[in-house]
């Protein structure tokens, strides 16, 4: 297998391309897909040094990154929770990566999938992608390589190609995490963007505040059973909204959780 030397170099780099070059305002604008939620990606993958370092850059850029170093681990998480994007290595312990995309194929899991396998097992590559992969980034890799083919693969998934996501008189850029209301950028720190993204994809759907947190913070978060953390996200995200002229709003469904009623 080849072997990625950690350059934190790449962090920098990679950080830089996700300002935006231009992001077409206006233009392909589409209202609320329901199947997109705020990008979550498994990384499986037994060589710990790389792990750690796509999950650090993954992280860096804003995504929900959790990790399988096995093939049992891996089938574990896979049949538990629900993925945006899967990074797949193909030689695990206890199995192949390939056998995990048949199983994902079967379930009709809709996950893009990315294979990130040794360079000259071209076999894998002709297998894994007429098993339904949607990329083949061979190793090394360059980090920023990675961002990329991630980014695209999302694209292609999740919105069809489109730029943006639009309720009421908001609109928003997942590629660029860029808000507006009617026009106006709204800064949101981390977490109210994550939640704000979270409810434009489901909107007028009561979403309970445990499947929120999973969401939003990641697998671990659904074994706690106090959820006061996010009522304090919540409530600097709605008045940032209100206070922005929003026309839509985040209401409390007492007892339960939260819903994102449009005008
Ligand atoms: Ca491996």
């Amino acid at each position: 297998m080849g072997r990625l030397v950690p350059d934190f170099r790449f962090f920098s780099d990679s950080g830089a391309m996700f300002v935006p070059d231009s992001l077409p305002v206006g233009a392909g604008c589409l209202r609320i897909p329901l199947y997109t939620t705020v990008m979550k990606i498994l990384i499986v993958e037994d060589e710990p040094s790389l792990r750690e370092i796509m999950a650090r850059t993954l992280q860096r850029e804003q995504y929900v990154v959790e990790q399988a170093a096995d093939y049992a681990t891996a089938s574990d998480k896979l049949a538990a929770y629900d993925y945006d994007c899967i990074l797949l290595d193909i030689m695990l312990p206890g199995g192949s990566g390939l056998q995990l995309l048949r199983e994902l194929k079967q379930r009709r899991n809709r996950a893009g999938v990315i294979i990130v396998s040794a360079r000259d097992s071209l076999d894998d590559k002709v297998e894994g992608l007429e098993l339904g992969a949607d990329d083949y980034l061979p190793k090394p890799f360059h980090l920023a390589e990675l961002s990329a083919r991630i980014r695209s693969v999302m694209r292609r998934h999740q919105r069809g190609g489109e730029e943006c996501f639009t309720a009421g008189n908001v609109r928003l850029w997942p590629d660029s995490r860029r808000v507006e209301v009617a026009g106006q950028a709204l800064e949101l720190l981390r977490k109210e963007y994550d939640i704000l993204h979270y409810f434009m994809c489901r909107p007028n759907h009561t979403i309970d505040k445990a499947a929120l947190a999973e969401g939003v913070w990641g697998d671990h978060i659904d074994q706690s059973d106090n959820f006061d953390f996010i009522y304090a996200q919540m409530k600097n995200l709605r008045r940032k909204l209100h206070d922005a002229g929003a026309d839509i709003e985040i209401r409390a469904v007492y007892g339960f959780g939260y819903k994102l009623v449009l005008p």
